[in-house]
């Protein structure tokens, strides 16, 4: 099974061209195994913890770019995507983003909290910051 963090679609931009499919990814302490197909054959090697965080991060924040944040009250937007479906962004208390999509909800499962587009969404677009870890600290300060 694909873990959330460590999938397929993550290796394979890490790998940059080095590969054009990706066999596996095995989760290991601190970095994943992963098995690739080039045009002449397979290959393996080890992608650490960080490089796949970044580019999970990344990742959403780049879909964040192409969605439309209308505020509602101070805490909640709605924003929509680019094929115009709609999302509730809640900002709590001490920081957190909340949000109502499934990306959302399967990141607080595997990881207890989460920031989904929608989310980096308010926050890059409405509020200015350039990442989560930024706004709760602004948080923590105000
Ligand atoms: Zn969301």
């Amino acid at each position: 099974m694909e873990s959330l963090l460590y999938n397929h679609d993550e290796a394979l931009e890490l790998l940059g061209g080095l590969a054009i499919g990706i066999n596996s990814v095995t989760p290991m302490k601190r970095r994943a195994a992963v098995s690739y197909r080039t045009q002449t054959g397979n290959g393996c090697r080890f992608v650490g913890f960080n490089a796949f965080a970044k580019a999970f991060v990344d990742r959403r924040k780049h879909q964040s770019f192409s969605m439309t944040v209308c505020e509602i009250t101070y805490d909640d937007y709605r924003v929509k995507d680019s094929q115009g479906d709609p999302y509730l962004v809640t900002l709590q208390g001490g920081g957190s983003v909340q949000c109502n999509c499934e990306d959302y909800r399967n990141q607080v499962k595997h990881f207890g909290e989460g920031c989904c587009g929608h989310g980096y969404a308010v926050l890059i677009q409405w509020l200015g910051f350039r990442n989560l870890r930024d706004y709760q600290q602004a948080k923590r300060t105000l």
